[in-house]
């Protein structure tokens, strides 16, 4: 029974697509729905992306922002204004024609993003100076047609914030932009532990209509890398679409200075993909929907270990997530295994020589380590090994990162690298996006982002030319 369960997951180590596959479906991440495309989020799924926003919504307010809802559906005529923006969306865009019996006068635009139907509402909203800045978040669903999907990674329909903010000045927008990648970045690292490179964007890869797209990319188990959230700096180009305009300190009238940026559900098959390992999920403490699970081992003296359980779980649960497993169908390796399965940080167990010595044997999930606990400091020892863990896997996954980074000075060792080792690989780029599309061809490597502050002579990587910017390439997501 127990050797069965375990090979129920493919390891990850063999096929890790599989791997991916088997974990979110088994540890009841989110399943299939019945529409080509869509994923229902199951309640354990759903709780970790709970604390996600819950903690991000926290971080936006606490750097002055507030929260609104716009609607759904987008005119095609709004949507058509910004021309970069509608090329861009287009192949991706569900489009409503018809109203009960009717067809529309007018398609409308199931949202893919809200840049268009936000600057509609702002031009009728902003006037003068004393209106600015305007800082607006939206937690909301959006849809873009996909032809490939994975769940969490790629889905036609998710779940996102996007934050839509308007300035006085470029330079403020453009502090906002990179204020807000600032708190995406920590949310990730520290809030999640996964390690990611800040950077700006290629032009090739930049978001449809922006001047300037900063992301943050993170490097996923298989080596590939994952774009983990973005913010923009539009410019005055939406502003200038939708007229959207102020009356300036000078009498002036100005096109106000734009910002969007987002994190979306994907962020969850980054923690999937990140910290699992072939017994199945790991979750940081943070984001855990339980952090420890107590599991009595029952045998001899059970009313005792049972009751030791409960009052083990009580003197927890307040200041932990704390679930006790006393289902008496399963045996306590089911269980553990089960646990294992669905990323529980840490495990309790209870047994009746647990309980003559005083104390509860702890489990760490991601490392396996056990060590006892005394009972006379569980909460400080609880708290103590959840930090272990929650640190533990940040470690584990920057050394990943740091042994899956190469340095490529040319096109033949790049091209090594990627049908070898793969990974993040550094290298000097000339700028041209003619060497950016060639080396995609030649090698499937994008380039996921040009680093903050590391620039230097070299040369690029394609043509060989002289160049001083850097840039991180992998395949992606
Ligand atoms: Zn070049």
């Amino acid at each position: 029974m127990e050797k069965e369960f375990v090979k129920a997951i493919t390891p990850r180590s063999e096929d890790f697509s599989q791997w991916y596959v088997d974990v979110v479906l088994k540890a009841e991440l989110a399943d299939y729905a019945p529409v080509k495309g869509c994923i229902v989020f199951r309640p354990y799924g759903y709780t970790i992306w709970e604390y996600i926003q819950a903690e991000l919504d926290r971080r936006f307010k606490e750097t002055g922002h507030v929260n609104a809802y716009f609607p759904l559906f987008v005119p095609e005529s709004f949507f058509r204004r910004e021309a970069e923006h509608v090329a861009g969306f287009s192949p991706q865009v569900a489009w409503v024609t018809r109203g009960g019996d009717e067809d529309l006068a007018e398609r409308l635009a199931v949202r893919p993003t809200s840049e268009t139907v936000i600057g509609v509402m702002y031009a009728k909203w902003i006037q003068s100076y004393r209106d600015l800045p305007v800082l607006i978040n939206q937690w909301c669903n959006v849809v873009r047609w996909e032809k490939a999907t994975r769940p969490f990674i790629r889905t036609t329909e998710f779940l996102w914030q996007e934050g839509h903010t308007c300035h006085r000045t470029a330079a403020e927008a453009e502090e906002e932009a990179l204020r807000m990648l600032e708190v995406y970045r920590s949310f990730v690292e520290d809030y999640l532990s996964i390690p990611v490179i800040p950077g700006e964007k290629s032009a090739g890869e930049r978001f449809a209509g922006a001047e300037r797209t900063y992301t943050i990319e993170g490097l996923m188990g298989d080596r590939r890398a994952l774009q983990c959230a973005t913010s923009h700096f539009l410019g005055q180009n939406f502003a200038r679409s939708f007229d959207i305009k102020f009356l300036d300190v000078d009498g002036q009238l100005k096109y106000v200075w734009q910002t969007s940026w987002g994190i979306s559900t994907r962020i969850v098959g980054a923690l999937i993909m990140v910290h699992g390992d072939d017994r199945g999920l790991v979750l940081p403490p943070t984001v855990a929907p339980h952090q420890v699970v107590v599991v009595p081992i029952v045998g001899r003296d059970s009313e005792r270990v049972l009751a030791a359980s409960r009052e083990v779980t009580d003197r927890l649960r307040g200041r932990f997530r704390v679930k006790l497993d006393d289902r008496p169908e399963f045996s306590p390796g089911w269980k553990f295994n089960d646990w294992e399965m669905r990323g529980v940080p840490l495990r309790l167990e209870i047994g009746p020589r647990d309980l003559a010595a005083e104390q509860v044997t702890a489990a760490r999930r991601d490392t396996g380590e056990r060590t006892a606990l005394p009972l006379s400091r569980l909460e400080e020892g609880v708290a103590e090994l959840l930090d272990e863990v929650h640190r533990g896997l940040y470690r584990r996954a920057l050394e990943f990162r740091q042994a899956h980074t190469h340095e490529a000075g040319d096109l033949a060792s790049l091209r090594a690298i990627m049908e070898g080792p793969r990974g993040f690989i550094r290298a000097h780029w000339c700028e041209k996006p003619g060497c950016e599309e060639r080396i995609k061809e030649e090698t499937g490597a994008t380039i996921r982002c040009l680093p903050f502050g590391e620039q230097g002579e070299g040369r690029c990587v394609l043509c060989g030319e002289p160049a001083r910017q850097v840039v991180y390439l992998a395949r992606a997501y």
